[in-house]
Formats: structure tokens, sequence, C-alpha cells
């Protein structure tokens, strides 16, 4: 019987990929259930390609939409609409693995869903842990979940670390996690240019091709912030023993450093086909689709110190790490609302990190003991960054 597959986030660019490799292997996966939200043309595009059980869209005027036209097309889809859609296709019975590909913290609680249910989990959906780190790690725990990370630098993390490393990483031998970054579109950037940057050039990624979002957070090297907080919950590592490194050419996707000076790592081309296959098939391998790597064809690979001043995110998200509490929750929200409206050229680049940074300063920390504090720090942070907004260009 092949594996059952809910895919969070269908219509985006992890969710296409994870469905080219699916594609691949009909014989071991199925799409049990596909989710999309405003691209309801493309999701029924996908729907009539992969035939899945369950469709959800954003809200019920537009799953009457794709309702009938599945209909018309002869499919017995059944289509769900909201929040409440995407918990139940996530925790459904009959699912085996969740894809969690939504973008930002719209993902929390289908995700969870999918945790608490004690699905294989499929994490692309960073936002999640970090907004949530502890009681998400909690839940993966209680419900015996299987968390596998999608990140590329994680997923690379994940095969380069033994499979006991749940011990801690000191006990299995691990001084620190190198986590690579590729620096983005503006590593070389004059400083004084970065405030005219258009959304265009901040979404024109050297090595990777991602959705918009999670593309101007390389570009102000907050998705490596972002990346460093997941490091920490999935791999259980303190902060310090992270360590961010800028490697250009996108070809060694993290290291893993140990005591006895052996420093592993995972390479590749940069295409997330791989540690989606990697993650569907875990412990086994599958074809992915991905070219093999032409070592003679990348011929060098450089490495370099980030540089704090042109990305302050960086240090922005290292401190919320240090700081715990609702600092990574707040930090991820303020983003959220800085990217958006840098994309819709209401800021400028710079200012993305000017608002996230006033943002952390007005508000307290407070600890997180419940997935409504979350969401309390996240609706928090989101009214300090609009009221900033409102006050632009101040
Ligand atoms: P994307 O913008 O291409 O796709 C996002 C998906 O989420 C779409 O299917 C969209 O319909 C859905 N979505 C958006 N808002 C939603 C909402 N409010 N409710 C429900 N669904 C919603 O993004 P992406 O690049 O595929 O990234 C998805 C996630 O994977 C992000 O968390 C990102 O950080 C992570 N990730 C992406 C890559 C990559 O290469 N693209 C790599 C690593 C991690
Ligand atoms: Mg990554």
């Amino acid at each position: 019987m092949p594996q059952q597959i809910c895919v969070l986030g269908a219509t985006g660019s992890i969710g296409l990929s994870t469905l080219d490799v699916i594609a691949r292997h009909p014989e071991r996966y199925q799409v049990f259930a596909l989710t999309g939200f405003s691209r309801v043309a493309e999701l029924k595009v996908l729907c009539l390609q992969h035939r899945p059980a369950f469709a959800v869209t954003a809200d019920e005027a537009s799953a009457r939409v794709l309702r009938e036209a599945l209909r018309a097309a002869g499919l017995s889809t059944e289509v769900l609409a909201g929040e409440a859609g995407l918990c139940e296709v996530a925790a459904h019975p009959a699912v085996d693995a969740v894809m969690a590909a939504i973008v930002g913290a719209a993902g929390l609680r289908p995700t969870l869903a999918a945790v608490r249910a004690g699905k294989k989990v499929l994490l692309a959906n960073k936002e999640a842990l970090v907004m949530s780190g502890d009681l998400f790690m909690q839940a993966v725990q209680e419900n015996g979940a299987t968390l596998l990370p999608i990140d590329s630098e994680h997923n690379a993390i994940f095969q380069c670390l033994p499979v006991d490393h749940a011990r801690g990483l000191k006990a299995v031998g691990v001084r620190r996690i190198l986590l690579t970054a590729s620096g983005g579109p503006f590593r070389e950037t004059p400083l004084a240019e970065l405030a005219h940057v258009s959304p265009e050039q901040a979404c024109a990624h050297p090595n990777w091709s991602m959705g918009r979002k999670i593309s101007v957070d390389s570009a102000s090297m907050m998705n490596k912030g972002l990346e460093l907080i997941e490091a920490c919950w999935l791999f259980a590592a303190h902060p310090d023993q992270v360590e961010v490194v800028i490697h250009p050419q996108s070809v060694i996707h993290s290291l893993v450093d140990y005591v006895d000076g052996s420093v592993l790592a995972q390479l590749g081309n940069p295409d997330m086909r791989t540690p989606i296959a990697n993650a569907l098939a875990w412990p086994e391998r599958i074809d992915s689709g991905v070219a093999p790597l032409d070592l003679f064809a990348v011929a060098r690979l450089d490495f370099q110190r980030p540089d704090e001043q042109r990305f302050p995110c960086l240090r922005l998200a290292r401190q919320a790490a240090e700081v715990g509490g609702s600092a990574p929750a707040m930090l991820n929200a303020a983003n959220e609302v800085a990217v958006a409206a840098f994309l819709e050229q209401r800021i400028r680049f710079p200012d993305i990190a000017r608002m996230i940074e006033e943002v952390l300063q007005r508000e307290a920390v407070t600890a997180v003991e419940s997935l409504d504090a979350v969401f309390a720090a996240d609706a928090r942070a989101r009214v300090l960054a609009n009221n900033w907004l409102s006050r632009y260009p101040a």
C-alpha cells in the first residue's frame, strides 16, 4: 500500500517540489490531501493531476468554486476550507506523512495538528517551530510524532548526526554545528545601496528558487537567524553551539564538527528535492530527480564570516534565541509584517531590521507556556509593527 501524503502549502515552491518527488514514486506514495491559499486555479490543476481525497482552500467561497470545478471534471475530491480544514486533513487517520510547507505563522496550528496526531511530519515551515519551540518539541515527544527537517541545512545536519543524537550533542561527541548560508543577493552590495534595492532584486536569489517571503529573509539573513533558532530546537543545541558560515556556492548544506576533529558535511546541488526525498523515504534513499553533483564544475568552495553590520537580522535572531520565551515568536511576527511591507514597497530594505529591533525593544519578554501565549506574543508584535508602519517614515 502506498503511503498517504498530505501536502500543506501544495501550491508553493516546496509543495510543488514535493509533488515532483512523489510523482516519481507512485508505488510508494499517494497524495491524500492538497492545500492552497490564494491560487485556487493552480490548486485545481494539481488536484486534476494527483486526484487527492481532500483539498483545502482559504475560505468557503473559494472552496465552493473548487468543489464545482472538480465535480465537473469527474473527481470525488472533498473540498474543505480554512484553518479547521487544514487541521482536519493534517490529522486525518488515513494520513501517514504530512509535508508542512505553509509559509509563516499561518502554518503553526495545522503543523501542530499533524504532530499531535503522531504523524511523520516533514517540516519546511520553520516559522512554526521558531514561534513555539518548546511546546512544539514537547508535542512531538508526547505524541510519538516523527519530525524530519526539510530545510536543506537542517536536513544536512540531520544526515551528519548519528541516529542516537537525541541523547544530546555533547553525549554523541559533537562540538558544534556549522550552519551554512549563501549570503543572498546582497552579500557584496555596497551598504549605502541597500536602502535602494527593490523587492525584485531581493527575491533574485543567486542559488535557490523559493517563495517571496523566504527569498527576502535570505537577502536580510533573517532566514539564517530563524534557522539558527530552528537548529537549537531540532538538535537540542545552545545558540553558542551553532556557528553561521557564509558559503556562496550553496553546495555544502551544513556541517557537524566532532570532538575528535572530524567534520562531516552533506553536499549536493541546491535543489530542495534532495532534502524532500531524503525525509520522505527516511531511513531509505530514493531518486529525487536532482542531477548528480559535478565537483569539477563547482571547482571551488569558499567560506566567510558573516558581517553583522550588513546583516543586523542575524544579530537580532541570535539575541532572541538566547533570551527565549516569547522573543522568537515576536521576532518572527515583526519580521512577517516587515517583509510584507517591504514587498509592498512601503518600507525600504534596511527598515526591516529597524522595525524588528524596535518591536523587540518595546515589549517585555514573557514565558510561553501555552499555544495561546505564543499567539498572544505574535499578536502583540504585529500591533507594534503596524504602529511602527503607521508612523513611517518618522
Ligand atoms: P511559497 O510562498 O512558495 O508557498 C507558500 C504556501 O503556503 C502556498 O501553498 C500558499 O498557498 C500557502 N499559504 C500562504 N499563506 C497561507 C495561509 N495564510 N494559510 C494557509 N496556507 C497559506 O513558500 P515556500 O518557498 O514554498 O516556503 C514554504 C515554507 O518552507 C516556508 O516556511 C519556508 O521558510 C520554508 N522553506 C522553503 C524553502 C524553499 O526552497 N522554498 C527552503 C527551506 C524552507
Ligand atoms: Mg534553509
